[in-house]
């Protein structure tokens, strides 16, 4: 699995005499967004790459939610075990 999301990006590459350079024909790249240290990176991505980067992220999302549940579960089981106790407040 991998953290970090798949996002294409569309810019221009700065040499004038492109196709890119009126703005509209931008050149287009699929990367790899992640964060690092608190900073946001981002690593392109070969075409043949996208399709098990994606998959693999979809993987890593599914399973912080799974594990984001569990948490939640064994947090309410807590507290409620502490509420039914009448040691609340
Ligand atoms: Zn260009």
């Amino acid at each position: 699995m991998i953290r970090g999301s798949v996002v294409v990006q569309r810019r221009r590459c700065g040499k004038a005499s492109c196709r890119c350079a009126d703005g509209e024909q931008l050149h287009e790249s699929t990367v790899l967004s992640y964060s690092k240290a608190g900073r946001n990176r981002t690593v392109m991505l070969a075409s043949r790459e996208v399709a098990s980067v994606r998959a693999a992220v979809a993987r890593y999302r599914s399973a912080q939610a799974k594990l984001e549940q569990a948490g939640n579960a064994g947090l309410s089981a807590l507290l409620s075990a502490h509420t039914s106790s009448g040691r609340g407040r």
